[in-house]
């Protein structure tokens, strides 16, 4: 049988489909849709300078008429998002057979509906042949969301390296991926969690 590699950003598993992702980045995509509509509120509240953060429901992602400053960015890393959860949401519609209702005015409205019908049916999307552009496309949102409201700080991880089994192992570029300073072995960010409680473990 052949083997290919998950196509997840420095993720080295062994899956058994062309194109593919591992259990740990399939289940990883949860994290993701938890985390997103936080995000697209917290990069809204950075679109324009002096806005606050609103509530997602509230939030309307225009391209200012006026010559607002605002960044273009975090505009394109909302408006991405969006088209993201929208396509995918569609797609579950069809799968299932269920009705999309996001013909709301208002995007924030939309988004928080596509999220949460990803969140309770996406499972049935496990086994189909574009599994892995599915998870891939909502790690780019979220990692566009991310770059946009996060800290890049590298930080250390407290676990020691287990592939040389004492090597001090970072984290970069808020858990796009883990690498260990002694023999150079990395992690996707779908493994950072487990490398941390690998370590609870032992501790
Ligand atoms: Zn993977
Ligand atoms: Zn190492």
């Amino acid at each position: 049988m052949s083997e290919y590699v998950c196509r997840m950003p420095y993720c080295g598993e062994i899956v058994l489909r062309r194109g593919d992702v591992c259990e740990g980045c399939w289940t990883m995509r949860r994290v993701h849709l938890l985390e997103l509509p936080d995000l697209y509120v917290r990069a809204y509240a950075l679109l324009t300078p002096g806005s606050q953060a609103q509530a997602l429901t509230t939030i309307h992602v225009s391209r200012p008429a006026a010559p607002v400053p605002f960044s273009l960015v975090i505009y394109d890393a909302l408006e991405g998002a969006y088209a993201t959860v929208l396509t995918w949401a569609t797609y579950l519609c069809v799968e299932t057979g269920m009705t999309l209702w996001v013909r709301s005015y208002v995007t924030g409205k939309g988004f928080a509906e596509c999220v949460k019908l990803l969140r309770e049916y996406d499972s049935c999307l496990a086994n189909r042949s574009y599994v892995g552009d599915y998870v891939y496309d909502l790690y780019v949102a979220y990692r566009r969301l991310v770059t946009q409201t996060s800290s890049f700080a590298t930080r250390r991880l407290s676990c020691a390296c287990p592939s040389c089994d004492g090597g001090v192992v970072l984290s970069r570029n808020a858990d796009e991926y883990a690498v260990c300073l002694t023999c150079g072995a990395t992690w996707g960010h779908s493994q950072i969690p487990l490398l941390d409680r690998s370590t609870r473990e032992v501790a």
